[in-house]
């Protein structure tokens, strides 16, 4: 048995690897359990992010607008593109390397901060005690003054449509394919369904999406779906709502279809395509995570139970990440690595929970935090809204990307910002300065009196600040 570490960490994806430099930084011997294998067969850090999440569909995200930009956008312009080709494969190879690139650096951090990296999958076997199995089957023990577990989650599979790795596929998969399949389907219209289902629709794809909801993005400002929904369907995706899929048959040979049976208000439906993707949610990884004699306290969903510092029920072993509460998202994940950290080191991180940034990587890009118009009327919170389009906007019309607007939230009273929706150019970029004036407990007003360079796409986020006063300059109250 290994002793002698402050913290060990289960899983190195954002909460994980994110938790242990912080940890490191503030003086503690920390080590790190990871059981992810990358496609070539080789360790990796970065957990779902940075291999089969976040990083890899951005990057495809945008090689696809790239493509879709030449073919479809450049003769306003007035320029004119022949001969334009697409290479799948290299496609595919450009955010390999990215992926690679980036998991590089965090074994460069690791190494930096005296991290280290155990590659095997880690089981809680005591409050303080994790034992390692190692590729060959052995296993070790290592102890630990805390333990953090970072597990991360999964995609759920239904038993209609089961995956066969290669016609019916899930996330990882999916970014994964060498040819653009002429129709695809997928089951689930929620973030991963509207990213991955954009990608493959600039590429060329006839994409349907079947959606079990009969509201799309159900927890997004109605006005923002509403937009969304108009400029999917101008794309071309198929985004068919109340939809139960009942079965799935895959044809025999390689070039076999996929035929999808669901039912919506009309009866009994039937789909066709090449490939299908499954996105219908994520589960925890809390499989053999703990010895059967470890009670390990989960909620009614699966998740790890903790408390609003990552605390779990057993003393000193911490929860963090998609494997507890709270949205899915690698910077809530990190957030809590940080705070977990700060505590064990007897400091007060802590997470504001009202404050996370939601974004989709659609075109337009769509970005949300804070509350919604019907979280606040379901509340009794009385509010201002202030809106203002990207259509009024220079930069926005020089760019030719002016579909959206941006929507402030303010308390009636105390004018406090209490939400922003944004729909539109780099809505992941604009959400920020919304998430810090919220984090400083700001106004509206104070976003109203605060100067933003001209022409940018922030300008935006200010007239809609004025708006809530009724007073944006570039269009009517
Ligand atoms: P993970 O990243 O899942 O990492 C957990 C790690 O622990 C993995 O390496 C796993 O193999 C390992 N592990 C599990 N069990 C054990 C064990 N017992 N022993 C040892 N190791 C173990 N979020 C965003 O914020 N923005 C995005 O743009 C975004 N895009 C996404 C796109 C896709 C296609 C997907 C699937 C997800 C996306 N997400 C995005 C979600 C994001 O990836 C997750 O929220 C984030 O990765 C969760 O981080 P984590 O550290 O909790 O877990
Ligand atoms: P999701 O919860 O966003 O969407 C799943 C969708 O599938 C929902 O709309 C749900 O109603 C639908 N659904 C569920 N069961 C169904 C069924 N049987 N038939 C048809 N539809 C069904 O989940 P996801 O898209 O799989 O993504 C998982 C998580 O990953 C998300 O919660 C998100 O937090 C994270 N993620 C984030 C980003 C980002 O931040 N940009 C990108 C991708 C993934």
């Amino acid at each position: 048995m290994s002793n002698g570490y402050d913290v060990i960490f289960i899983g190195a994806g954002p909460a994980g690897y994110v938790g242990a430099i912080r940890s490191a930084q503030l003086g503690m011997q920390v080590a790190v359990v990871d059981n992810f294998v990358f496609k070539d067969g080789k360790p990796a850090l970065g957990g779902t992010c940075l291999n089969v999440g976040c990083i890899p569909s951005k990057a495809l995200l945008d090689s696809s607008e790239q493509y879709h930009k030449v073919t479809e956008h450049l003769s306003a312009h007035g320029i004119t593109a022949r001969g334009v080709e697409l290479n799948v494969e290299q496609m595919i190879a450009r955010k390999d390397k990215v992926v690679k690139d980036l998991t590089g650096g965090i074994r460069q951090l690791f190494k930096a901060n005296k991290i280290e990296w155990i590659h095997g999958h880690g089981k809680l076997v005591d409050n303080r005690e994790v034992e390692v199995t190692n590729a060959d089957g052995t296993t070790e023990r290592y102890t630990a003054g805390s333990v953090v577990l970072a597990p991360g989650s999964r995609s759920i599979e239904i038993g209609s449509a089961p995956l066969d790795g290669d016609k019916i596929i899930n996330s990882d998969q999916a970014l994964d394919l060498t040819a653009v399949p002429p129709r695809l389907g997928v089951i689930g219209a929620g973030v991963i369904g509207l990213e991955m289902g954009s990608v493959w629709s600039r590429l060329g794809s006839e994409v349907v999406l079947l959606e079990a909801q009969d509201e799309l993005l159900g927890p997004v400002d109605r006005q923002v779906v509403r937009t969304a929904q108009k400029s999917f369907k101008d794309q071309g995706l198929d985004i068919r709502l109340g939809c139960r899929v009942t079965g799935t048959e895959i044809g025999s040979g390689a070039e076999a279809a996929v035929t999808v049976n669901y039912e919506d208000k009309k009866g009994e439906q039937q789909l066709t395509v090449d490939k299908l993707i499954v996105a219908v949610g994520r589960r925890p990884n809390t499989d053999n995570l703990v010895s059967g004699d470890v009670d390990l306290l989960l909620d009614e969903r699966g998740f790890i139970n903790v408390d609003e510092h990552c605390r779990t029920n057993l003393p000193d072993v911490y929860a963090i990440g998609d494997v507890v509460r709270g949205p899915m998202l690698a910077h809530k994940g990190q957030e809590e690595g940080v705070m977990v950290a700060e505590r064990i080191a007897g400091k007060a991180g802590h997470v504001n929970y009202e404050t996370i940034p939601w974004v989709i990587y659609t075109d337009p890009e769509i970005a949300w935090v804070g509350r919604t118009e019907a979280q606040l009327k379901a509340a009794g919170v009385p509010f201002n809204i202030g809106t203002f389009p990207f259509a009024a906007t220079g930069r926005a019309r020089a760019m030719d990307h002016s579909t959206g607007m941006v929507k402030l939230l303010a308390h009636a009273e105390s004018d406090r910002l209490l939400g922003a929706h944004i729909i539109g150019p780099q809505a992941s970029e604009l959400i920020a300065e919304a998430v810090v004036t919220m984090e400083f407990a700001g106004s509206a007003e104070d976003l109203a009196r605060t100067m933003h360079a001209h022409p940018t796409l922030s300008e935006a986020v200010r007239e809609a600040a004025l708006a809530v006063g009724k007073r944006a300059l570039h269009k009517a109250n």
